[in-house]
């Protein structure tokens, strides 16, 4: 029951953040072995190829922004938080961050700026954090217009 309500929260976390990215959540479901899944409009052309351009730079930080949504939706929920549940999409973030990057220092220093800004905007969100996490309990998996329904917009 517990796991359940992580999870919730967790992929509620990454569904606001896409919305927040300007990303079509399509749908969003947890599943009664405590695991979850969102699935939202793929960042288009995004090469894993340095370009050195901004264009793939600020596509790199919104993928990741989504990456580490779910785990500090978690943390912000105030549930225990098992890491195992969230290495996937942290080393998503990292390999993302480490292929526009020169450094581990840099690497480390633009995660953790990626992370604080995350942070806020879930902060700034949390009634839609909230309101779907609620409806993601109650219902196990949310279609798109569902989505919109609840927070608004997606
Ligand atoms: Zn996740």
């Amino acid at each position: 029951m517990k796991r359940h309500t992580s999870t919730a929260y967790h992929e509620a976390g990454h569904a606001v953040i896409a919305i927040s990215e300007g990303l079509s959540v399509w749908s969003i479901s947890i599943n009664g072995d405590g695991s979850g899944a969102v699935f939202y409009s793929p960042l288009r052309n995004l090469n894993l190829e340095w370009d050195g351009s901004n264009r793939t730079r600020i596509r790199v930080e919104k993928d990741v922004r989504v990456s580490l949504a779910g785990l500090i939706a978690e943390r912000l929920h105030g549930g225990r938080h098992d890491p195992k549940w969230s290495a996937g999409d942290h080393n998503h973030a990292a390999d993302m961050i480490y292929s526009i990057t020169g450094s581990a220092e840099e690497a480390n220093a633009y995660l953790k700026l990626l992370y604080i800004q995350t942070r806020q905007r879930l902060k700034l969100s949390w009634p839609k954090v909230e309101s779907l996490a609620r409806e993601l309990i109650a219902r196990h998996s949310l279609k798109r217009a569902e989505v919109k329904e609840i927070v608004g917009t997606a």
